[in-house]
């Protein structure tokens, strides 16, 4: 043991020992990075460099050695050029996951985005007129077809959508929703502050477990501009229970002249329980129950890109359109693009097949199994403890909460779970599996087929690291 004094003497000369930024600037292989990347990138590189060693020295460590040090800011300097939006590979089972994306896009909203992106476009051009035309076109007759809806509206994403709307018809006037309706859905997305910040009051009714007609009726006075139903999207309300019924809202909206109002959150056009899950509140019944505009996501359950869509009567849809908030909330081409690819696919009736979220929901468990066994034998001959086990998949993205559907798996035995997690999030691209029972779990109803053989490497060479 070094007494105190001789350790701050050591930390001192360990001090001293480091290089300074301008010498380290003169090395031969950093004068190179410097040519090709810049001298920011690589001063900011070195002084990262040192700020980290000398944290090391205070806490005890040697100076490193001089080509040490190099490979640790040349190491910065390569990260620091990398994009830190990357793909990343979904075995975790999660099919939207919010933190990674949500909905994948299929080829064909892909190929629309290419060819949209790279070229020019007739985003806003009347072509057989000749002239200025509207980008809200490309998706619009889409949606009216899809939902049976007289008019519709894309904006940038359904929080934005729920807010213009208060904004639009609801602005210093009185909102009327249920207790049990006050929800967060995740993201700084609550009820409460969207209502706020739309310049709309908000007055609640009911409680939490049950809310009826009369409460809405009641809370209903001169001020009263909308009534707003928000679907609770991710979680469930048991036992003693009721809401009241978007018929019967809408009804007494109309009684009164209010904008009846319908969040979805998700909103499938699929009908959920054909694959065994719940049902999931559709548009089109929406619509057809008489709510005037209804909201929901383009990249939740429709499994398209980033986009909130208004759906629902002309005379209101027209109105948000002439809004000023209308063009700062506008799609943009890549958007629009994307969407109308993956509406078309509803369209021709192929979305379970061409849509990768439907595609996952609809997999069928032998085909999973068989997935699971490949990925099951490769580890295995590898050297690795892995196994099939049964598990749950489930939708998430703020739909069909506590819903899950039965998979086949592969559990690895590692020797620390958390380690092996951590060594898979590190690898290129990344990998994002579960614990389960103390094991490693994939999950290859969210892995996409041309991730697999990625995916195969990058355990492998997770447990090739973690050997070591
Ligand atoms: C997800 C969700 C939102 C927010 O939608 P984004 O598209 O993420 O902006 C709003 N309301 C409900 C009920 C939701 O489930």
């Amino acid at each position: 043991m070094m007494d105190p004094l001789q350790m701050e003497w050591a930390m001192n000369e360990s001090f001293r020992a480091l290089p300074s930024v301008e010498e380290l600037l003169q090395n031969h292989t950093l004068r190179g990075y410097e040519r090709k990347v810049g001298r920011a990138v690589v001063v900011d590189a070195v002084r990262a460099s040192l700020d980290a060693t000398r944290a090391n020295i205070r806490a005890g460590h040697a100076a490193p050695m001089p080509a040490l040090l190099i490979d640790d800011i040349t190491a910065r300097i390569e990260k620091s050029v990398q994009p830190t939006l990357t793909r990343v590979i979904n075995a975790s089972g999660v099919i939207l996951h919010t933190n990674l994306g949500r909905a994948p896009l299929s080829q064909d909203a892909l190929h629309a985005i290419q060819d949209t992106a790279a070229s020019y476009s007739n985003l806003e051009y009347d072509l057989d007129a000749g002239e200025r035309g509207s980008r809200y076109i490309h998706a619009e007759e889409l949606i009216k077809k899809l939902t049976g809806a007289e008019a519709a509206l894309v904006v940038n994403n359904n929080a934005a959508a729920v807010m213009f709307i208060l904004r639009a018809f609801a602005e210093h006037k009185q909102v009327i929703v249920s207790r049990g309706q006050l929800v967060e859905i995740g993201g700084g997305f609550r009820v409460p502050d969207v209502l706020r910040e739309s310049g709309a009051q908000m007055v609640e009714v009911g409680t939490t477990n049950r809310t009826r007609a009369s409460d809405f009726e009641n809370g209903i006075n001169a001020n009263t501009a909308l009534l707003l139903r928000v679907h609770p999207s991710n979680f469930r309300v048991i036992g003693f229970t009721a809401e009241v019924s978007l018929e019967e809202l809408s009804a007494l909206g109309h009684k009164h002249k209010l904008v009846v109002v319908d969040d979805l959150g998700s909103g499938a056009l699929l009908e959920t329980t054909t694959y065994g899950l719940a049902h999931e509140p559709m548009p089109q019944e929406s619509l057809r129950a008489g709510a005037d505009l209804i909201t929901f996501s383009g990249d939740k359950l429709l499994g398209g890109p980033q986009a909130g869509i208004i759906v629902g009567k002309k005379e209101f849809v027209e109105k948000l359109k002439a809004h000023p908030l209308a063009r700062a909330l506008r799609v943009d081409k890549l958007t629009l693009a994307a969407l109308q690819a993956t509406l078309l696919h509803y369209l021709k009736s192929e979305a379970a097949q061409k849509i990768p979220v439907w595609q996952m929901i609809s997999a069928q468990l032998d085909v999973l199994e068989q997935r699971a066994n490949v990925w099951c034998e490769r580890w295995k001959k590898f050297g690795l403890d892995a196994s099939v086990v049964d598990a749950l998949s489930t939708v998430g993205g703020g739909s069909l909460p506590g819903e899950t559907l039965p998979t086949r798996a592969v559990a690895l035995q590692v020797s620390s779970p958390h380690a092996f997690m951590e060594k898979l999030r590190a690898q290129q691209p990344p990998i994002l599996a579960r614990i389960e029972n103390n094991r490693v779990l994939f999950d290859p109803r969210t892995v996409l087929p041309h991730d697999e053989s990625a995916l195969l490497d990058a355990v492998e060479s997770a447990s090739r690291i973690l050997a070591h």
